[in-house]
């Protein structure tokens, strides 16, 4: 055997074994960075009004401590995904169909789901949801200290030791269909207790259900005018997310703390957002199409002859808009978009707008209007 020959051998042999030790390496455990999700939050672009900061709410949902079936952080994270800036865990007081897997209490969610909102910086508020025949039917609890002394026999006794505790109570679903079949109304009771000022505002929308005539009751009797999930789902599984955001109630605070919250609630300073849909008072409805929809008058006419008008909405809001101004088109502007008004100066001189919003709701059956100086 010559010396050329044995180093060519123990060459070989050496690639072997360096193969087959880089083989083992792979069978062991081959990572796969490309598998990792970035949680991302996505923007929801709604302006703010006035000197207030616009909050995006859900103060309304459920976990495993009720009847939901997510634990109570994924609460927190699908609210920091999808945008909103505060949240309350509202479980209910008299359901815990998990009891017998689950140990713990009606302050458990929130204690849970707390670190995590500090996390990501989502403003957790402490609530419970009453949960009781009608009347008085179902009422939220927001901003309490205990849950746990919530769970008292009598409701109208519940109800006011949840305004012991310096709580924000609204109704909950006045008109579903499982406590009021027929009709959507209001009982003595609750008369009552708004005259008291103890419930202090009404849902006018939950879960996939408006009910109008509630949005009238809330304009008329000075209540905040409040829009919730209800979801005991996995959110992403209940909503359609890449068509609209989930229901919320719109908060307009002084600053975004939970004291914001409760302060702008307790003035009334809040709006409905559900599907394409935004129900509020009217001054709080136009000072948001003010300030989401930029208004100008192009210089020149186009190669028709037509003068032109743009509006750029610069918001994810969608807005129908039927026109009361002879001459001018009805359209839709979709969300973060802009259309052209095109008309015939010489016959229409235009010096302001009227539109009416048809999906913009200011009581019952009165849609918001809006006049825009051009
Ligand atoms: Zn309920
Ligand atoms: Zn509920």
């Amino acid at each position: 055997m010559n010396f050329a020959y044995q180093r060519n051998i123990l060459m070989i042999v050496l690639m072997c074994v360096l193969h087959t030790a880089e083989a083992q390496n792979d069978v062991n455990n081959i990572q796969l960075p490309e598998l990792h999700r970035d949680i991302q939050r996505k923007t929801i672009r709604v302006p703010s009004i006035e000197k207030y900061i616009t909050l995006k709410c859900d103060f309304h949902m459920h976990t495993v401590f009720s009847d939901g079936i997510v634990w109570p952080t994924t609460r927190v994270l699908e609210a920091w995904e999808e945008g909103l800036d505060a949240i309350a865990i509202t479980d209910h007081i008299e359901s815990h169909p998990s009891k017998p897997f689950i140990s713990g209490d009606d302050n458990s969610s929130y204690q849970l789901a707390l670190p995590a909102a500090q996390d990501y910086n989502i403003i957790l508020i402490k609530g419970a949801e009453i949960t009781r025949a009608m009347p008085p039917g179902h009422l939220n609890a927001l901003f309490i200290t205990d849950a746990n002394k919530l769970d008292i026999p009598d409701p109208i006794e519940a109800i006011r030791e949840a305004h012991r505790q310096g709580a924000f109570v609204f109704w909950n679903h006045p008109g579903w269909t499982a406590q009021q079949p027929d009709t959507c109304r209001m009982f003595d009771i609750h008369r009552q207790l708004i005259e008291e000022g103890i419930i202090k505002g009404i849902e006018v929308f939950n879960e996939m259900e408006w009910y109008p005539v509630v949005l009238g009751w809330c304009i008329d009797k000075n209540l905040a005018v409040i829009g919730n999930s209800d979801v005991h789902d996995i959110n992403d599984h209940y909503y359609p997310l890449h068509l609209y955001h989930r229901p919320m109630t719109l908060v307009f605070a002084s600053e975004r703390t939970e004291a914001g919250v409760k302060e702008a609630l307790l003035s009334q300073r809040s709006v409905a957002w559900f599907s394409k849909y935004v129900t509020g008072k009217q001054d709080l409805l136009n000072a948001l199409f003010q300030g989401a929809v930029n208004v100008s008058r192009a210089n020149g006419k186009d190669s028709r002859g037509n003068s032109m008008i743009t509006l750029t909405n610069n918001s994810d809001f969608i807005f129908e808009c039927q026109s009361a101004t002879p001459g001018t088109p009805s359209f839709t502007l979709q969300p973060n978009a802009t259309f052209i008004i095109r008309y015939k100066e010489d016959i229409h001189p235009l010096s302001a707008l009227s539109l009416s919003i048809t999906n913009w709701y200011t009581h019952a059956s009165q849609c918001l209007k809006v006049s825009l100086s051009l």
